[in-house]
């Protein structure tokens, strides 16, 4: 029994629980209570219509049985001021049809004489006090042969003869003969049933309707899975549920594309490492695999170490973008003079300038305050110009030039750094690309410079990495980079920052 019990309870949970189920209860339940309260005041209303009513009933059978006899509550008084008649005992004439009760009272409560529904026996034993009252009694009569239901409006004038209290006139109506009271609330129970129930299979309806949009997003999430994104909702319509399906299924574009770019940047990052490690393989094993010269050693210990050298920038890039995306670079905002960070860039990267045979030259570089966090500035900067020594010094007279300053765009100062170079510049197609991560626009081109040598021009050889992490730092200062470029005449990047105010 107490498992069925159990078990009753286990299947009713969820509807108990369920937003359909509170949603209609909640409803029902103010339905109910404004019904309640509105019937409660119609039933009100006329019940007070059907009393004075009544009274108006009680005064004409009143007026009636004293045949226009003077009384206290003659006229305009109203009947519950009504105390005493003087004169003789009055005669008692009854129309009986309108349940009219009509009495003589001695002054110890015995009932002399009746004319109305009741005899005097059943009048008596409705036990009335001898008239100790004042003004109207309500109260119930037993439903006997005669008279109509329940309650009745009483009135007992005392009857005073020489200034002397002889006995009491009882005067009674029914307070309401025709059962209107009882017919209203009747209808207004049922009325009330009805209703409740209509809203309650209406409410259900329709909160079912409501709530299907949620079912389906319910059934969708539980589909996707972190390995298949591609599930929409595709809710129609313009409520707030398709609104919520509509952004459910943004964010899941969002995601889905976050999920493809970690997927890119792995398979990418997998393939750049695995072009040095083969590298490294193949100069070991022909190393290992025979007495070379120590020439011979020297070169192959010396490729092994360039490559060496480009992983650890490979994976140091890679650490840095893996951090920036992760939200763990917490940048330190601090007031900067622009032109400051520049020189001390210029002046850090003037030897390898040096050996590539490139002319850093140094343009305006004016006082430029910015609010920047100064590592991840002197990084962008180190990259952009590194990049202006890379690509600029297999040309003739080679040279990298950088200047500072600030200007007025609609009414706001910007501050920006630009690097220049007459190197071999980039065709306009891949400028729009140069930008995203492990792009480059000639990989064996960019690595080339590295195999010959001595390994100097291997530290040098392109990521693919260096413009997205420069690009990351310029948004994360709130501004952005820009590259103007000629193929064969030489490229400017451009960095526009927010000035410090
Ligand atoms: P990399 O490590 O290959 O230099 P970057 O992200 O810094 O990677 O640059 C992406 C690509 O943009 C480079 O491979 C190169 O082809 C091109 N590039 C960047 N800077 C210059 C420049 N100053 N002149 C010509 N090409 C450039």
């Amino acid at each position: 029994m107490a498992s069925w019990g159990n078990r009753l309870k286990q299947s009713l949970d969820p509807f108990i629980h369920s937003i359909r189920f509170r949603l209609v209860l909640w409803f029902v339940l103010i339905l109910g209570l404004v019904m309640v309260v509105f019937s409660g005041f119609l039933y009100y209303r006329q019940a007070q219509d059907v009393r004075s009513v009544a009274m108006a009933r009680l005064n004409f059978t009143l007026d009636h049985a004293l045949g226009g006899r003077e009384h206290e509550g003659a006229g305009e008084q109203p009947l519950t001021t009504l105390t005493a008649i003087s004169g003789d005992t009055p005669v008692l004439v009854s129309d009986q049809q309108n349940g009219e009760i009509l009495a003589i009272q001695g002054i110890d409560g015995t009932v002399l004489q009746s004319a109305g529904v009741l005899g005097t026996a059943e009048l008596q034993a409705l036990k009335l006090p001898a008239s100790t009252w004042n003004g109207v009694q309500n109260v119930s009569v037993p439903k006997t042969a005669g008279t109509a239901r329940g309650r009745y409006l009483f009135i007992s004038p005392a009857i005073l003869q020489n200034n002397q209290v002889s006995g009491y006139l009882l005067v009674g109506v029914p307070l309401d003969p025709n059962n209107q009271l009882g017919k209203l609330l009747l209808s207004l129970i049922l009325g009330n049933l009805v209703t409740l129930a209509i809203a309650l299979t209406g409410g259900f309806w329709l909160a079912d309707r409501a709530m299907r949009p949620v079912r389906t997003i319910t059934q969708a999430a539980r589909q996707i899975s972190e390995t298949d994104l591609h599930k929409r909702l595709n809710l129609k319509g313009r409520d707030e549920l398709s609104e919520l399906g509509n952004t459910f299924d943004g964010m899941l574009s969002r995601l889905q594309a976050a999920f493809e770019r970690q997927r890119q940047f792995t398979a990418d990052a997998s393939h750049e490492l695995r072009t040095p490690l083969t590298i490294i393989d193949l100069e070991s094993n022909r190393g290992l695999a025979g007495h070379r010269s120590i020439d011979e050693y020297e070169r192959i210990l010396g490729t092994i170490q360039s490559e060496n050298k480009f992983m650890i920038r490979l994976v140091n890039n890679l650490l840095s973008l893996a951090r920036m995306d992760a939200g763990q670079v917490k940048l330190k905002f601090e007031p900067l003079d622009l032109s400051e960070v520049a020189s001390e860039v210029i002046e850090r990267l003037q030897p390898l300038a040096h050996s590539q045979g490139v002319t850093l030259e140094v343009g305006a570089l004016p006082e430029t305050p910015v609010q920047a966090d100064r590592a991840t500035l002197s990084q962008l900067l180190t990259n952009l110009v590194e990049n202006g020594i890379k690509y600029s010094a297999s040309v003739t007279n080679p040279r990298v030039n950088i200047s500072v300053g600030q200007r007025g765009v609609n009414g706001n100062s910007q501050a920006w750094v630009r690097v220049s170079d007459n190197g071999i510049g980039i065709t306009p197609e891949h400028q729009a690309h140069i930008f995203d991560r492990f792009y480059q626009v000639e990989q064996s081109r960019n690595r080339a410079n590295s195999t010959d040598g001595d390994g100097a021009g291997q530290e040098s050889s392109g990521t693919g990495l260096g413009l997205a992490i420069a690009q990351w730092i310029a948004k994360a200062h709130q501004g952005e980079i820009r590259v103007e470029s000629v193929p064969g005449q030489g490229s400017s990047f451009e960095v526009v920052l927010p000035p410090d105010r």
